[in-house]
């Protein structure tokens, strides 16, 4: 079976760095293909029981995809139900273009 961390680190990593990149005003194509993309994970992300927690929380929080602030925030509050579920720390979400996009401040 894969290694459910490593394999989080590197999802979570694509994940969040597609968000930081994804249009401010995407096409109705480009909107398609981000919500084809994440409606998929429930059923093909290879954790099944982090697929199906994934799958209850997003029927619950459906997938904002109008454009990238929105986008990226609302993967990391997405992010921040599974840190808490696995007691680890919330993530401050006003940072996610600095850790996902620009880099700290110099
Ligand atoms: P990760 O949680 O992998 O985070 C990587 C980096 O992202 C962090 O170092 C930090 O810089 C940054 N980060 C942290 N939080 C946020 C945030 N909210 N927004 C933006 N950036 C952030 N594991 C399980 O054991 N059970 C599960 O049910 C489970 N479900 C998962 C569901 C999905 C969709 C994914 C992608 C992963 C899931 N995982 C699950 C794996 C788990 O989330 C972690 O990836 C794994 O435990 C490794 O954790 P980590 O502490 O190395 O950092």
């Amino acid at each position: 079976p894969p290694d459910v961390e490593q394999l989080g680190r590197a999802t979570w990593t694509f994940l969040h760095t597609t968000a930081a990149y994804y249009p401010a005003r995407p096409t109705t194509q480009q909107r398609a293909n981000m919500l084809n993309l994440l409606h998929s994970l429930p059923v093909l992300y290879p954790c099944s029981h982090c697929a199906s927690h994934l799958g209850e929380t997003m029927r619950t929080n459906p997938p904002d995809v109008s454009g990238r602030v929105a986008l990226s925030r609302w993967l990391c509050e997405r992010h921040n139900e599974v840190n808490e579920r696995l007691g680890k720390d919330k993530f401050d979400c006003a940072k996610v273009d600095e850790r996902w996009k620009d880099g700290p401040p110099d």
